[in-house]
């Protein structure tokens, strides 16, 4: 790796999250820091304020533990994905913009959203998603049930598109079933991760 540091000595590092992959803070290193962040797996910065190494953590325990680096395409900022200790903010919150670091699916957390502005809003004569809320949670069950069967039998012949289609339709209930139940996939995520301990 030819790291381009800047006329200060500096390279830029862009904190991320190797699993939610929230943003969690920016900061600085010198080549020194860069090589004691590799060394000891504890993210160390260059600090401009306190004029020293600092690794993230040393008085509040809030370590971010180094999984990987990755350089960006002309060689000048640094991606350093981590897993957290605790919050990254000093002053409290997860991320420096004040989130949460919570689990985004992306487009899937998206479809949950809408699943419940339409369930929320509209009405079951103009919504599929609103119609079958309306018909109660034994009825959504029952679709996803039978939803299930048809990824069975399409995954016992050759056809993809069809396999891929129920699986979606599968997907799509199970989703409205959760929040019907008053859940959403982190809550499965918290699961499953408790598993792997
Ligand atoms: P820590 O490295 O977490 O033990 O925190 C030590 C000191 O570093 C804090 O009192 C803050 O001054 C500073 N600090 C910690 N975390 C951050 C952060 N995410 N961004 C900026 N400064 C921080
Ligand atoms: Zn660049
Ligand atoms: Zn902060
Ligand atoms: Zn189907």
């Amino acid at each position: 790796m030819n790291l381009k540091f800047n006329s200060e000595g500096l390279i830029p590092a862009i904190i991320q999250d190797a699993t939610t992959k929230n943003v969690l803070m920016l900061g600085y290193m010198n080549e020194e820091a860069f090589q004691k962040t590799q060394e000891t797996k504890k993210v160390t910065f260059y600090s401009r304020s306190k004029q020293r190494l600092w690794t993230k953590g040393e008085e509040s325990g809030n370590f971010l533990n180094l999984v990987d680096v990755k350089v960006d395409c002309d060689d000048d900022t640094l991606l350093v994905q981590v897993d957290p200790v605790g919050p990254t903010c000093h002053k409290g919150s997860d991320t420096c913009w004040g989130e949460d670091n919570s689990s985004n699916f992306g487009f899937i957390s998206k479809l949950e959203q809408t699943i419940l502005e339409r369930r929320s809003n509209a009405k079951p004569e103009d919504s599929y998603v609103a119609s079958l809320f309306s018909k109660g949670i034994n009825k959504l069950a029952q679709k996803l049930g039978e939803e299930a069967v048809e990824v069975v039998i399409e995954a016992k012949d050759n056809n993809n598109e069809l396999f891929l289609n129920e699986s979606a339709d599968l997907l799509f209930h199970y989703l409205m079933l959760l929040q019907a139940k008053g859940f959403t996939l982190e809550a499965i995520e918290s699961v499953l991760k408790n598993r792997e301990k």
